[in-house]
């Protein structure tokens, strides 16, 4: 693993960048309300840009018809929050349990396994990830990240 210190509004950028082509073609908007202070963290940065495209990818195929993607960064006591809200279908209360099982899915050509990779490596920086949704609300996603002293 390589832990380097990284800023998370640069991280989201780069991702963002690298996404622009799929989310034009699948109409997204984009909203950003990055803080602009926040400190660095200490992160394996390949795994943690990988979290977000997992994320960015979910939205963008629960909105097969366009939409919006709120991303906010902010900071609460030691903790860097990161939330992604999409106008997508939502998920039901019972599939919300099982998102983050390996293999789950309910697409035709779905793995299964972004979330659950996204889980294993959000856990191992010590965080965790947090999901809001219901069928036709959208729903957002939120990741809490240590502040290394
Ligand atoms: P995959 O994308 O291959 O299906 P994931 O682990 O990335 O696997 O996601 C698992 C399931 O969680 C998806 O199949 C979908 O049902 C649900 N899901 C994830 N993100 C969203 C989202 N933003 N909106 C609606 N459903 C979602
Ligand atoms: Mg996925």
């Amino acid at each position: 693993v390589a832990i380097k210190e990284c800023s998370i509004n640069d991280l989201i950028m780069g991702v963002l960048s690298f996404s622009a082509a799929m989310l034009r073609k699948q109409k997204v908007k984009v909203q950003l309300e990055l803080d602009d202070n926040l400190p660095k963290i200490l992160a394996d940065t390949e795994k943690l840009k990988q979290v977000f495209v997992n994320i960015i990818v979910n939205a963008a195929e629960a909105m097969p018809f366009g939409g919006n993607l709120d991303i906010k960064t902010s900071q609460s006591d030691d903790l860097m929050i990161v939330s992604l809200t999409d106008t997508g279908e939502g998920i039901s209360e019972e599939e919300l349990h099982r998102i983050f099982d390996p293999f789950y899915t309910t697409k035709d050509a779905g793995t299964g396994l972004g979330l659950s990779i996204s889980y294993q490596s959000i856990k191992l920086h010590g965080g965790m990830i947090e999901v809001d949704s219901a069928p036709n609300s959208g729903t957002t996603f939120i990741i809490k990240l240590p502040i290394s002293p």
